[in-house]
Order: structure tokens, then C-alpha cells, then sequence
């Protein structure tokens, strides 16, 4: 590797400009991290594959400030089915709440998703992407990584196959160096395999036919099937997926005896669509035969090296929840590269990130195996269990409301012991668990998610009380290195009025706004708060604690403590790891 030639250094690299990988950038560039993004193919692949995502992925591109351009291009809220042959509904799945701010059910067009979060990335001037790079080797040492890269000697061009062309010309061999390399280079992982790290878990014999759909313009040819649908029979298992515009996918089980090369024949594809719907009205975009995968790496961090999205977990796609596992890891990991590049945190925050996401990510996979044999059963036995119990499931109402909201999806709850954060008060305690996002109003009577009041970092949340005039000078050094913001929240028509007894200035400037629905107040309740009380909120909105606001300085030290900020400030080799430390050293 020291024979070809340095280009430069970074603060991350990241290898993979997938779902996970854009994520990454959008939110160490919105840190203002140097980033370089080093993605194997030379344009944008193109082809669809995640069609599906959730509220708690909306939340997260909204803080990326993206949420806008992408729910332009989705469908909301559209109803999830299990049917019958005939198309006739047998249970639903249709949420109707919004606990963390916007829809659960939310189908996109995966190119679409992907361009989008591309093209945003140049608000970043700090962040590069180098496409046609591919990963090779890299090494690492106690200040950061090494990393070996040459022009990608085979690419994806074709947005109708994936098969590989050859690229010509020079390899260009560099390396870069970077204090930290995120591997979310995808299932394959270059990154995972010269780690040597192994994945646990099954992968699945049943191979399904995915057929990616284009209707052409002038038909109406999708009006019969306005929702997703698992149709359940076991003669010939089948998923209809909707996607915005004029896309569409199905996915057909093969049965015994079938093999991949008959089912990829145009005959054998338009038999299969003829059963739904009419093959004339579409171009057929993509025809190809796959096999899923449940698998988790047993080790998502080795030194400055760490593993996000299906680098790190590969789910089964039932429950649209592979690329979400993805973005979530790059939510969870973004925060804290952030403290540790700013020294703000000790490098031990990062083991964090796997003992937070591992345990959700296998849940996510359980769930959506599990969906899996249920929409995929054949055997006699089963199907007649699997149809006992959706019978349950739509005849005794609470089962039913269960079934409509989703109660069978992992909630974003943290593991006891897992997380950082106080210690779960309770078993439903807000510690460690995905704050409720509630629309708030403001004092000139405008609506806002409270979300974006609270910025990218720390938040402190009162509950009618302003926490600000509680803390302490080393509480409030601490939480301004973390650029933490400070709300005062009132219950709906709450504020504090009249003639007697109320401050007429706001001295502090903290913003002070009304729990339009409750749900925040009713969050506070839970913990066990009426008033007086004050919630530490990460930057990715999980609870630090929620503690009465007499307590919020002992909090903040405990804060300061799991973080490891006062071991920093006995290390001042840390403070000297910095990118031109390292281009320095490089250059000497
Ligand atoms: C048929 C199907 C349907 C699906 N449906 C859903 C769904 O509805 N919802 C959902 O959430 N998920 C779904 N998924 C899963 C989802 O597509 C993946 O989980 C998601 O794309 C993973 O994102 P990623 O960024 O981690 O990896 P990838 O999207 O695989 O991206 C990895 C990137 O790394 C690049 N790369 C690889 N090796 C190197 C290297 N050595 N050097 C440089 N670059 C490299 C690749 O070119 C690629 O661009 C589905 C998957 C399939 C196959």
C-alpha cells in the first residue's frame, strides 16, 4: 500500500453510497466533518430495491433537512393488506397515529430516494464523493485508516440486468487516510470481509421473482390494486407492491421444481403479471430471481473501523425494513463520530452505536422472517394455523387495533443496560426510548414539529419550567460544547398568564412553546411528571433521562461522565488527533 500514491486525508471515509451511506454524509457534512465517500460505481445503478420505509426514517431526513423533496415523491399512508387469491382483504395494517411526527407507512421509489439524498449532498462543500473508487485494502493504527482504492475494474451500467460489464483503462491506485472508515459497502462487504468478521444467522432456499413495472402513460391500468398486498396462497405466493408515479413491483415465490432461468423468461413474466393485471399497459423494467437473506455480523466496530446498514445486517425484505436498519445506523452513528472527531466524547461512545442498534436490527430481522412463513406458507398445517389466526386477528376488535397499528413492528427502545442514558426508571420509562414528536405551537400562534426547534444536537426539554435557570456554570459549559437547545413546553392553552406573578421578559431566550396534541405532555406523564421536570434529549431524540429539574445538574455531570468528556480533557493526545495532524504525518 506505501507504493501508490497518498492523495489526501479526511475525517471519514465512508465506502458505499447506498441508502446507509448517503445518511452518513448528509450528517457528517451537516457537522461539518471533512468526508470523503468512496462508492464503487461510476453512475448511479438505478434499480430499484427498498420500496418501503417508516415514521422514524421520516423523522431522521427530517432532521437531515430533506424530508420535503423526498415525501413529495412518496405514497403516505397507504394501507397494508394480507388477501386472498381474489384480492379480497383478510386483515389490514393501516396506522393511523403518528407518535413520532409523521406517517408509519410510507412507499417510495428507491432511485428516486437515492437521487435525491445524492443531489442534497451538495449543500456540503466538505463532503466528496468519488464515484468509480473501489475499496481494495486498508490498515489501520492508533491515529486512523489507511485506505487502498483504484478505479472500479467492473461496473453496474444497466438499469435493466445487474449484470457486470468490464470497465477499461487504469487502475489509479491511491490511498487515502482517515481518522475513522465506515464500511457500508452493503451485503457483500468489502470492508466486513478483510475484517474477518462473520455474520450469524440463515439464509432462505425460497427464491422469489422480483418484476419492476413501468406503466405506460395514458393507462389507468393500477386502479384495481391502490394498496399493498401480500396475497396468501399457498398454491402460488405472491407480494403486489404500489411505488409513487407509474411504478410497480411484484414478487412471485418460485415453486418447487421451478428454476431462476425459466422464471426470468419474458413468457414465464407475463404469465405470472397476467394474473394481476394487463402486461400490454407496462414496460417490464427489471425480471430477477433472489434469495434472502436474515444474517448480523457478530462485531460492528474494530478500532476506527465500523460496519452500517447491510455491511452490518441483511433482512428479509417483508417488512421493508432492510434499508431503515441502515439509515437508523447512520443516524445513530452520525451523532457520535460528531462528538468523538470534536472531542467532545471518548472513542468508547462509539462501542455504543452496536449495543444500541444490534439488538433492534436482530428484532427488525426476526419480525420480518416471521412475515416471511406467514405470507409464504404452503404446508397444509400451516396455512391452516396462519389462517386460524388472522380469523382472530379480524374478528376480536383489539386484536384487530393491534394488527391495524402495527403493535407486531419493533418499537425504537433501547435494551436495558445497552444505551446511554440513565438507567430505565420503569419498564415503559422514557430512558433510552425515541421521544414522541409533537406539533407545538409558538407564541405568534405558528405550528411547528418540535423537532425542528431543538437543532442537531443535545435538547433540553422543560415541562412548564425553563431548565436553562437551573444549571450550573459546569452544566452549562458542558451542554453549550454539546450545542444543546432548551424548550419550554406548556400543555395546549397552558401558558403561564395574567396580571400577577408572571416574568414579562424571557431573559434566558429559551423558546417556549404549547403541546398542541398532548402527546409530550402525556409522554412526561408516563414517566410520571406533571410539572417541574425536564427531559435530557440526544441529538437523535432517544432520552438521556427524564429527571424532576432540581436534579438536572447531577444529571448533566452524569451526562458529562458517559460521555467521557472528563477523561478528555486529561487527554491531551486526543486533542492533538486531528486531519492536519494527519496530513502531516503523512507528508513527511
Ligand atoms: C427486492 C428487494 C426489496 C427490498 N425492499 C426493501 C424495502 O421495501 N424497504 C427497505 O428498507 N429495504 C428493502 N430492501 C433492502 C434494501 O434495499 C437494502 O437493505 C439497502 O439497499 C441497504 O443499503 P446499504 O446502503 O446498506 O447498502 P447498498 O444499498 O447495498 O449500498 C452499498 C453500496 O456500496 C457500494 N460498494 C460495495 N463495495 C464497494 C467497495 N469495495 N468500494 C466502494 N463501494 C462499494 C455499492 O456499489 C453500493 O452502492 C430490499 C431489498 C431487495 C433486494
Amino acid at each position: 500500500m506505501n507504493a501508490v500514491p497518498q492523495d489526501d486525508a479526511c475525517d471519514v471515509a465512508i465506502v458505499g453510497l447506498g441508502p446507509t451511506g448517503l445518511v452518513l454524509a448528509h450528517m457528517l457534512g451537516q457537522a461539518g466533518h471533512q468526508v470523503v465517500v468512496l462508492e464503487r460505481e461510476p453512475v448511479f445503478y438505478g434499480n430499484a430495491r427498498a420500496v418501503y420505509t417508516d415514521d422514524e426514517c421520516m423523522r431522521i431526513f427530517q432532521h437531515l433537512g430533506v424530508v420535503d423533496e423526498l415525501q413529495a415523491r412518496m405514497m403516505m399512508e397507504t394501507p397494508v393488506q394480507l388477501v386472498r387469491p381474489d384480492g379480497t382483504p383478510i386483515t389490514q395494517y393501516m396506522p393511523r397515529k403518528r407518535p413520532f411526527g409523521w406517517p408509519i407507512i410510507n412507499f417510495f421509489y428507491q432511485p428516486y430516494l437515492e437521487t435525491t439524498l445524492s443531489e442534497t449532498l451538495s449543500r456540503y462543500p466538505n463532503v466528496d464523493v468519488r464515484r468509480g473508487r473501489e475499496v481494495i485494502d486498508f490498515s489501520q493504527d492508533a491515529d486512523g485508516v489507511s485506505i487502498a482504492h483504484q478505479a472500479t475494474r467492473e461496473a453496474r451500467f444497466s438499469d435493466s440486468t445487474d449484470a457486470r460489464t468490464s470497465v477499461q483503462g487504469e487502475a489509479d491506485a491511491r490511498t487515502i487516510r482517515a481518522r475513522f472508515m465506515v464500511g457500508a459497502d452493503g451485503g457483500r462487504s468489502v470492508v466486513r470481509t478483510k475484517l474477518g468478521i462473520e455474520m450469524a444467522g440463515k439464509s432462505f432456499p425460497e427464491p422469489w421473482l422480483v418484476v419492476d413495472l413501468e406503466r405506460k402513460t395514458g393507462t389507468d391500468a393500477l386502479r384495481h390494486l391502490p394498496y399493498f398486498n401480500f396475497v396468501v396462497d399457498p398454491k402460488l405466493p405472491v407480494v403486489s407492491c404500489v411505488q409513487p408515479d407509474k411504478f410497480h413491483r411484484f414478487e412471485f415465490m418460485l415453486m418447487p421444481g421451478e428454476t431462476k432461468e425459466n422464471m426470468e423468461r419474458p413468457e414465464t413474466v407475463r404469465r405470472y403479471l397476467s394474473m394481476f393485471v394487463d402486461p400490454d399497459q407496462f414496460f417490464v423494467k427489471r425480471k430477477l430471481v433472489y434469495t434472502f437473506n436474515a444474517l448480523i455480523a457478530a462485531k460492528w466496530r474494530d478500532g476506527r473501523v465500523l460496519l452500517a446498514g447491510d455491511a452490518a445486517h441483511m433482512t428479509p425484505q417483508f417488512m421493508g425494513q432492510g434499508a431503515s436498519s441502515g439509515v437508523r445506523d447512520a443516524y445513530n452513528l452520525g451523532w457520535k463520530l460528531d462528538l468523538v472527531l470534536r472531542d467532545q466524547a471518548a472513542q468508547a461512545l462509539l462501542d455504543t452505536y452496536q449495543s444500541e442498534r444490534h439488538v433492534h436490527a436482530k428484532a427488525m430481522i426476526d419480525v420480518s422472517v416471521l412475515l416471511k412463513n406467514v405470507v409464504s406458507a404452503r404446508n397444509p398445517f400451516a396455512t391452516l394455523l396462519r389462517d386460524a389466526s388472522l380469523g382472530l386477528i379480524r374478528t376480536i376488535p383489539p386484536l384487530r387495533r393491534w394488527f391495524q397499528e402495527g403493535g407486531f413492528k419493533p418499537m425504537p427502545v433501547y435494551k436495558k443496560g445497552t444505551y446511554l442514558g440513565l438507567p430505565r426508571s420503569h419498564r415503559n420509562g422514557p430512558e433510552g426510548a425515541l421521544a414522541p414528536q409533537p406539533e407545538v405551537r409558538l407564541f405568534n400562534g405558528a405550528r411547528q414539529r418540535i423537532d425542528d426547534l431543538l437543532g442537531p444536537g443535545f435538547s433540553l426539554i422543560g415541562l412548564n419550567v425553563d431548565p436553562s435557570r437551573y444549571l450550573d456554570k459546569a452544566s452549562a459549559e458542558t451542554l453549550k460544547a454539546l450545542s444543546t437547545r432548551s424548550i419550554t413546553l406548556y400543555p395546549y392553552g397552558g401558558r403561564p398568564q395574567g396580571l400577577n406573578g408572571v416574568d414579562r421578559d424571557n431573559t434566558n431566550g429559551t423558546t417556549e412553546v404549547e403541546d398542541i396534541g398532548g402527546e409530550m405532555i402525556a409522554w412526561f406523564g408516563k414517566a410520571g411528571f406533571s410539572e417541574k421536570a425536564v427531559a435530557i434529549l440526544r441529538p437523535d431524540r432517544f432520552a438521556f433521562a427524564v429527571v424532576p429539574v432540581v436534579e438536572l445538574n447531577r444529571t448533566v455531570a452524569r451526562l458529562r461522565s458517559q460521555l467521557g468528556m472528563q477523561r478528555l480533557g486529561r487527554q491531551s493526545d486526543l486533542a492533538r488527533d486531528s486531519v492536519s495532524t494527519l496530513s502531516v504525518a503523512k507528508a513527511a
